[in-house]
């Protein structure tokens, strides 16, 4: 019998009242193993009713008191790491390390939030005039919104949440429903951290839940992470009714590989980053680029063994580097673009579809997949697969390497791999894309920098969590203050000016 998963207002569970519902699955098993509540607009108005409540109460609670709440949340959330990512791998399929993994790096979030006293403080200017002086401060929208995405069910959440609480907004989340157990978890443990009911709320849904919030009155903001169609859409939606909104979207992240790059080093992180996590990482590398022919002939032998070897299994295995994908479907979709490479003549030399595990042949599996003399005309060049599958697409010289990632659709992350500075340096400076990697194939900045891409992976002006986290969160007020010393007699007419 599948569990009811229900939503989180008000600081308890709570049924609403739609009657739609949606199945959520066990990727290794194929069984569906709970139905998921999907909001309607009047769950969606209970919601940020509950929330509004307690705005005003929560904006005007010490930073150093929410700082401290989100402490006592870190520290219940280290403690029970094992639980809540076996919920996410139970429901993504992810393998349990990497769950882990998940959670560490959204926790340092919760880890950078808590230093909020000091991240707030504004700047002051004394004498801006002959006795008048002036100061500028940071102050909380209200009640803001996050509309999260599958594959990260807790790190992504958590890189809005913390900082959104910390600079004393109301948070309403709206998981993906394909993964929303986690969410509940993450609710329950910032209740029990002392956070005060209504301040972080939970509402289930898909589109219905989500155009409800984009025309709510009393959302200020909308964080949005998700693919690109959704994140333009609902951008151009919360803008045009006046909310404030970053949409970060879709990826396809290249790795260019010199000849001078250590070709072990390299091979083993495109494994780590083509195939972690079963590709489905928006850094993900999709697409490597080797440089010469003798670098790609070089790297495509040392990759075909490895990715022949790759440990396919369900993530509770202790062995497994990559679990099932998170559906059925998106599973069919990532084995519909190897269809498509090999029609539009790639050559497919690991082919993982068709794979079949003992004991879990319901389960969403696909082997890991390797194409080489993929050109930019082709679909799985040009789109986001999402899946375990990485291309290999050559290139002469470094200038057509580097035109390949400017003139690509997406800006999300990208990579070199070398040892010739000069190269690495005119990579960085010149490369558009908003995360950059000299070396490091994951780019993913840490949490008090700031996470984001450019052109189609991102709508709006604003990256996510690190300083930029806390400017999207807040309005900036500037105050000017004269006293009655410094204040002439008479009525001033023309344009105030300062001396
Ligand atoms: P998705 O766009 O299908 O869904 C994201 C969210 O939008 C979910 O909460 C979903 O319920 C909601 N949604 C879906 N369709 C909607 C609609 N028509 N109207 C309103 N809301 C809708 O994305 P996904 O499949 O859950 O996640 C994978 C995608 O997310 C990939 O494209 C990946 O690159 C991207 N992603 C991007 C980043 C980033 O930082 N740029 C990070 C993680 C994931």
């Amino acid at each position: 019998m599948p569990t009811a998963i229900s939503h989180f207002i008000g600081g308890q569970l709570a049924a609403g009242t739609a009657t739609r519902h949606a199945p959520v699955f066990n990727p290794a098993t194929g069984e569906e193993t709970g139905r998921v509540a999907l909001a309607n607009a009047a769950d969606v108005n209970a919601a940020v009713a509950a929330a509004k409540a307690v705005a005003r109460d929560w904006a005007l609670t010490t930073p150093l008191r929410r700082a401290r709440i989100l402490n006592a949340f870190l520290r219940i959330a280290e403690e029970r790491t094992d639980e809540l990512a076996a919920l996410i791998t139970a429901e993504h399929g992810k393998v349990l390390s990497d769950a882990r993994g998940e959670i560490q790096r959204g926790l340092e979030v919760v880890e950078f939030a808590t230093g909020i006293p000091q991240l707030l403080k504004g700047e002051v200017t004394e004498n801006v005039g002959t006795r008048v002086d002036s100061h500028s401060l940071r102050q909380p929208l209200g009640v803001v919104a996050g509309i999260t995405p599958f594959n990260f069910p807790v790190m992504v959440p958590m890189w809005m949440f913390p900082v959104a609480l910390a600079c004393g907004n109301c948070f309403v989340l709206k998981p993906s429903e394909r993964d929303p157990s986690a969410s509940l978890l993450v609710a329950a443990w910032l209740k029990e951290a002392g956070l005060p009911d209504g301040v972080f709320t939970v509402v289930q849904g898909d589109k219905e839940a989500v155009d409800a919030l984009l025309h709510h009155p009393d959302i200020a903001a909308v964080s949005f992470v998700g693919s690109t169609p959704i994140a333009r859409t609902i951008y151009a939606t919360a803008t045009a009714n006046g909310k404030r909104a970053q949409c970060l979207g879709g990826a396809k992240n290249h790795m260019i590989v010199m000849p001078d790059a250590d070709l072990d080093q390299a091979v083993d992180a495109l494994m780590g980053a083509a195939y972690g996590s079963a590709g489905e990482r928006c850094m993900a590398i999709s697409v490597a680029v080797p440089v010469g022919e003798k670098t790609a002939d070089a790297l495509v032998a040392k990759l075909i063994p490895k990715v022949r070897a790759l440990k396919v299994g369900p993530g509770t295995d202790p062995e497994a580097e990559m679990g099932p994908l998170v559906t059925r479907a998106h599973r069919d979709k990532v084995s519909g673009y190897i269809d498509a490479g090999v029609a539009q003549g790639a050559d497919l030399l690991v082919d993982g579809r068709g794979l079949s595990l003992q004991g879990y042949e319901d389960g969403f599996f696909l082997g890991g997949s390797l194409f080489d003399r993929v050109t930019p005309e082709m679909s799985i060049y040009r789109e986001e697969i999402f899946g375990p599958v990485l291309a290999i697409t050559r290139a002469p010289d470094y200038a057509t390497a580097a035109k390949l990632i400017n003139d690509h659709e997406f800006g999300n992350g990208t990579a070199i791999f070398t040892r010739d500075g000069d190269a690495a340096r005119e990579f960085a400076h010149a490369i558009e894309v908003g995360m950059v990697g000299i070396n490091v194939p994951i780019p993913v900045p840490m949490a008090f920098h700031s996470f984001g891409g450019w052109k189609a992976s991102l709508f709006g002006d604003h990256h996510m969590h690190g300083p930029e986290g806390v400017r999207f969160y807040t309005r900036l007020k500037t105050i000017t203050t004269r006293w009655p010393t410094g204040i002439r007699a008479g009525a001033d007419f023309v344009m105030p000016t300062m001396e």
